[in-house]
């Protein structure tokens, strides 16, 4: 039922989003006959919104364990894994992407399961793509930081290739309208990550940098810089997922929107970082002894949905046009975001309305004994 609801008709009030769910609602066009599945023609039009951070998602649903972070999910419980992207196309995702997210060779093996890489990556993929082809959404693959890339290290960097190439490999297989090069804290990682999309494949491809607390990539370029140098390489966009929130990475977003030509991504993670606590890794709660909050105590921190909407007016002010939220969202943050852009997501169809609320209501069956206890309830 629940993707059937994903196709029901988007309403669209804002202008520049005028064509993008919309057109996206009923048969999806065959590859190459029409925009629906053509990222950049979709952002020529309006914002694509992208749901990401899959993985805190189904950690706090239990189907997943922080640490590693590697999405087992997809072989012990995949109608869940499904459920989720099907959640976050009701709640206005105009994307799913595989949650290929750690499913690479090195997390693997740093869980002890390499030998499920293959039918792991491709149960992602198949998953993703069901989801996308059923909803007429964008079906991206996913590529990801690999934890080992150094650039001083040559045995390092042949393990990186091998790591992109194989990914890219099977989501080309997979059909994928577009890459995601997602959560990198390296330029020089990027960068592969991109020349490894292009070697195989001609498909748009979005590169975003996760910022930790300096407001320089590991290799020592400013977020500007680097998108710009991923920009000249090819990329069709650039910009920031991840690590930080709304507030500290909407001035790096700025930078970068004014550095580079190409369309700008921003996806922050929803939770209140701070100048003096700029990532949510470096977040501490002052409630348990200004210990690190993150991974699992992060819900202190945790954005309002009219803080999100309030990211995605002023992100799509700035002009930047893919828009997302990263770890840590809910649907409940997508739904908000794409409200923030004039949309009607199926899942606006339960968006609050407090008129009939037994205290606060404002509607006339309300009993005056309720509407008068307002002040003490
Ligand atoms: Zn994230």
């Amino acid at each position: 039922m629940a993707a059937k609801k994903a196709k029901v008709k988007a309403k669209s009030k804002a202008k520049p989003q005028a064509t993008s769910r919309s057109a996206s609602t009923s048969r999806p066009a065959a590859r190459g006959q029409g925009s629906e599945r053509d990222l950049l023609a979709r952002l020529k039009n309006g914002a694509v919104i992208c749901a990401e951070g899959y993985v805190f998602e189904l950690e706090r649903r239990g189907y997943l364990q922080a640490g590693a972070f590697v999405p087992e999910v997809l072989f012990d419980h995949p109608e869940v894994v499904e459920q989720l992207h099907l959640d976050f196309v009701h709640a206005g995702s105009d994307v799913t992407q595989a949650l290929t997210y750690y499913v690479h060779r090195e997390k693997l093996r740093v869980i002890g399961r390499e030998k499920d890489l293959v039918p792991m990556n491709r149960a992602a993929l198949g998953i993703a793509r069901s989801v996308a082809r059923r909803t007429g959404t964008l079906f991206a693959g996913d590529l990801c930081n690999t934890n080992i890339y150094d650039p001083a290290d040559k045995s390092a960097i042949k393990e990186v290739a091998r790591i992109f190439d194989e990914q890219v490999g099977w989501a080309v297989e997979a059909g994928v309208d577009y890459f995601v090069a997602e959560t990198l804290g390296w330029a020089g990682e990027a960068l592969m990550a991109l020349e490894a999309i292009r070697r195989h494949s001609k498909v748009p491809v979005v590169v975003t940098f996760a910022m930790h607390q300096e407001e320089l990539t590991r290799d020592g370029l400013t977020p500007a810089e680097a998108c710009q140098r991923l920009e000249a390489a090819g990329a069709d966009v650039v910009g920031l997922n991840c690590h930080r929130g709304p507030a500290t990475m909407l001035p790096l977003l700025r930078q970068i929107r004014a550095a580079v030509k190409c369309h700008v991504a921003g996806l922050p993670v929803p939770y209140r970082t701070v100048p003096t606590q700029p990532s949510f890794m470096s977040l501490t709660d002052p409630c348990c002894g200004d210990r690190r909050a993150f991974p699992v105590g992060l819900d202190p921190f945790v954005c309002t949905r009219a803080e999100i909407a309030d990211f995605g007016r002023e992100a799509f002010a700035l002009g930047i046009r893919y828009l997302g939220v990263c770890c840590g969202a809910g649907p409940h943050h997508i739904r908000a975001l794409a409200e923030s852009l004039g949309r009607h997501p199926p899942a606006s169809r339960y968006s609050a309305d407090m008129s009939k609320h037994a205290f606060f209501g404002t509607d006339k069956q309300i009993r005056k004994i309720q509407t008068d206890y307002r002040d003490k309830a």
